[in-house]
């Protein structure tokens, strides 16, 4: 593998990844969108000089194109002539060149993972990397697809077994605490896959099942002994001799960062307004999917625009915020809410805008590094949210008041435009009333001047106000989201205020 500095890739900003990382965006000539480049891609163009044919790169012959004019990038083994995209890059020429010439993957997955490069790169393929054999000792592994030795004993095991009408898979996770979050289940056709999380890692069952079950499975998970049961419903009742063809992936347990991405297709079933550009859309998880949001992690929706895949984070919320709403007694595990802000310009929510009610969208797994136990353990809780930076904040806050009994303050600090733009005003101020321990304070930076409340951005001033220890020793809990200066302002004016790193919480992709 080749040796790269650990720098963005590709860079912040771009339509693809947006709000992470906190890179400068780079401004864009008129004419070099998203959708300009798509169909730039269209137009039949020879992007790559070789007339269709995909050659063999060496490692020497990659290192030869390391300049602008003519740069190509491998990623996971696929080489591109990245040339033509340059201008097209939302993070700029610079961040492309960090891998110019070089292997990118590891830059690649440092910042999105989640982006299709395949389908926006395309036509830029030049082939692949030549394999150079590796001495490798006899039986060793990939080191990807093992964890270390010492895992090898936490690794999850399954069996089986079936009755006339049922077939029950059998997880021995080896891990307490199992919850619904951490089970992921899919049966599409045909193909069964199970998912669990075990602390960073994940492990899979993936079979093309031997026979054809119905749509509606269950999941039973013994959470004391971690044992978790897959039934599903044989379609006929015949002795199945077999559970299935193992696939791929079937039985592994590697790092959750190396498992692809899957996603199965959701149904919109409403979309209503919430403010003058933004909805909430509600979207229905198939019967044959086991799948539960944890608190202040996103899902990536795909669409195919023009004939491309695009792929964007979205933070599900609640249907709406009441004390009287529990999770999970309430929560049926079908629905998935996400408030989504619709921008006159935006390549996603322009195309998510036009969706109808029955039309089906691409839902990933749930990704993010929020625990809950964050919270348990906060004395006061303090969310900084800007504009749509408030739908991770929303299930926290369900959570906090509901369930966490230790919380002495909970306050949200929102910013926002307009009093128009601020997301379920009556619904916080509702709530404020109803707990005493919650406060809001909203925050307008462009205000009309019949606005008496706070104006301006996030400031050290500010925050000094608004964000204090309810004791002097007290454990807070201080968690931020909204554009990236937003969020990098607020990290280091909380640091010159004396809050510690750990006691920060970023949202981001
Ligand atoms: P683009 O085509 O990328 O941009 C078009 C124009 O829209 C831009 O020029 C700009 O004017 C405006 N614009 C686009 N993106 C932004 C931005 N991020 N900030 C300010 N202006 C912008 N959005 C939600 O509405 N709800 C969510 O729950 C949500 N969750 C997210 C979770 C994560 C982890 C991250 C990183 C982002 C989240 N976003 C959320 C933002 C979302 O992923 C998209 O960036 C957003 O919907 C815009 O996509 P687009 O393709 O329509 O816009
Ligand atoms: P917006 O443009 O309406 O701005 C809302 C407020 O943010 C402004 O009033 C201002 O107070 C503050 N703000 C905006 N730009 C700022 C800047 N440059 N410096 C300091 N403060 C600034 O916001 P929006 O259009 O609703 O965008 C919300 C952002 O939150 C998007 O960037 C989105 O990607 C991000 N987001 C992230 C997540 C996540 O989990 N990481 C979830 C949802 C939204």
């Amino acid at each position: 593998m080749l040796n790269v500095p650990p720098q963005a890739f590709p860079a912040p900003s771009s339509q693809q990844r947006v709000a992470a990382g906190g890179r400068a965006k780079v401004p864009l000539k008129p004419g070099r969108s998203l959708m300009d480049w798509i169909r730039l891609t269209k137009s039949g163009k020879d992007f790559t000089g070789l007339k269709g044919r995909l050659i063999e790169v060496t490692e020497d012959e990659l290192a030869k194109h390391n300049k602008k004019e003519d740069c190509w990038i491998c990623i996971r083994g696929f080489v591109y002539n990245v040339t033509p995209y340059m201008e097209y890059h939302p993070g700029g020429e610079d961040e492309l060149m960090k891998a110019a010439g070089a292997d990118g993957t590891d830059l690649f997955d440092q910042v999105h993972r989640w982006v299709n490069y395949e389908s926006m790169l395309k036509e830029c393929l030049v082939g692949r990397m030549a394999v150079k054999p590796i001495a490798a000792p006899k039986g060793m592994l990939p080191e990807k697809k093992v964890l270390g030795a010492s895992a090898k004993d936490l690794t999850p095991s399954y069996d089986w077994f079936q009755t006339d009408s049922l077939i029950t898979i059998v997880i021995y996770t080896k891990q307490k605490d199992m919850n619904a979050e951490l089970v992921i289940v899919d049966c599409q056709d045909k193909r069964l896959r199970g998912e669990i999380i075990v602390d960073d890692n994940s492990y899979l069952v993936e079979l093309d099942l031997d026979h054809a079950v119905q749509e509606d499975l269950a999941v039973n998970i013994a959470e004391k002994v971690g044992k978790v049961e897959i039934i599903l419903k044989k379609k006929d009742n015949i002795h199945w001799k077999m559970l299935g063809q193992p696939l791929e992936s079937h039985s592994t347990f590697i790092k959750c960062m190396d498992r692809g991405l899957f996603y199965r297709k959701c149904k919109l079933v409403s979309k209503t307004e919430v403010t003058h550009d933004t909805k909430l859309f509600c979207l229905m998880l198939p019967k044959s999917t086991h799948l539960r949001v944890p608190i202040g992690h996103h899902v990536y929706l795909k669409q195919i625009i023009a004939g491309t895949e695009v792929v964007k984070p979205y933070t599900p919320v609640l249907p709406f915020l009441s004390l009287d709403f529990k999770e999970p007694s309430r929560h049926d595990g079908i629905h998935i809410y996400l408030m989504i802000k619709i921008y006159s310009c935006g390549l996603f929510t322009q195309a998510l805008d036009h969706l109808h009610i029955g039309d089906y969208i691409s839902v990933s797994n749930p990704e993010g590094s929020f625990k809950k136990s964050q919270v348990q353990t906060s004395e006061d809780l303090f969310l900084l949210a800007a504009g749509t930076g408030f739908t991770p904040m929303v299930k926290l806050l369900n959570f906090a008041l509901t369930e966490v009994r230790c919380l002495r303050t909970v306050k949200l600090i929102f910013f926002n435009k307009t009093e128009d733009d601020i997301l379920w005003r009556n619904q916080l101020e509702q709530l404020a009333l109803a707990d005493e321990r919650f406060e809001v304070q909203f925050i307008l930076s462009q205000p009309t001047k019949d606005w008496v409340g706070k104006q301006g951005k996030i400031s050290s001033s500010l925050l000094s106000e608004f964000v204090k220890r309810s004791r002097k020793e007290s454990k807070v809990l201080i968690c931020i989201c909204g554009p990236t200066p937003f969020t990098e302002q607020g990290v280091q004016y909380l640091k010159v205020l004396g809050y510690y790193q750990e006691e920060i919480h970023t949202f981001t992709a």
